[in-house]
């Protein structure tokens, strides 16, 4: 099978997706790196009427560590996770990355989408309630996602 017909989108700024994202009638979805949301396309388990490439947004590419914390942009590979010395810093982050698919994969995939696509047997979704990691959401009315807490879902 082929993707239902989409219109595509590659937007350079996070507020130039958010505005494509909400312009759509509700049928619009956001492509990282494109390993889980391509085969759903194609066997046409989702009909999004608007792709919105985040992948030239440059914002979102941010690697960094704060202090204790490990920021991981939504553009971040995990593959750039998994070699980085950076993510020392969080080990059962490192020691999980190497479980998530094969090499190839993780060259593309992204940790957010991974969270994004919320599959209950992933692995970064389960690190990532572990860790209690936070979620910083973007969209019309900015905000966040805790996962694991009380206000999980929100
Ligand atoms: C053959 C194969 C084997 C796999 N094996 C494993 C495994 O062993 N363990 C495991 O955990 N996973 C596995 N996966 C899943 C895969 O690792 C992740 O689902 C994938 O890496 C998700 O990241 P992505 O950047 O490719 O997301 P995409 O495919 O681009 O997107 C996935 C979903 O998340 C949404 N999304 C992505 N980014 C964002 C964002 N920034 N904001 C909002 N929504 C977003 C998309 O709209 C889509 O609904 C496997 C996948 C395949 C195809």
């Amino acid at each position: 099978m082929k993707a239902a017909p989409f219109a595509y989108v590659r937007p350079s700024k996070l507020s130039d997706a958010v505005a494509e994202l909400a312009g759509t009638s509700g049928g619009g979805k956001v492509i990282a790196g494109g390993q889980s949301l391509a085969p759903v396309l194609a066997m046409r388990l989702a009909r999004p009427d608007t792709l919105a490439d985040i992948n030239s947004v440059e914002e979102l590419d941010e690697f960094a560590l704060s202090g204790e914390a490990l920021h991981i942009g939504a553009t971040v590979r995990q593959r750039r996770v998994e070699r980085d010395p950076l993510s020392r810093s969080v080990p059962l982050l490192r020691l999980a990355l190497p479980w998530v698919g094969h090499r190839e994969l993780r060259s593309r995939g992204t940790v957010c989408g991974s969270l994004a696509h919320a599959d209950p047997a992933a692995e970064l979704p389960a690190v990532a309630c572990c860790l209690d990691a936070e979620l910083s959401l973007s969209g019309p009315g900015p905000g966040r996602w805790r996962p694991g807490s009380s206000s999980a879902g929100r």
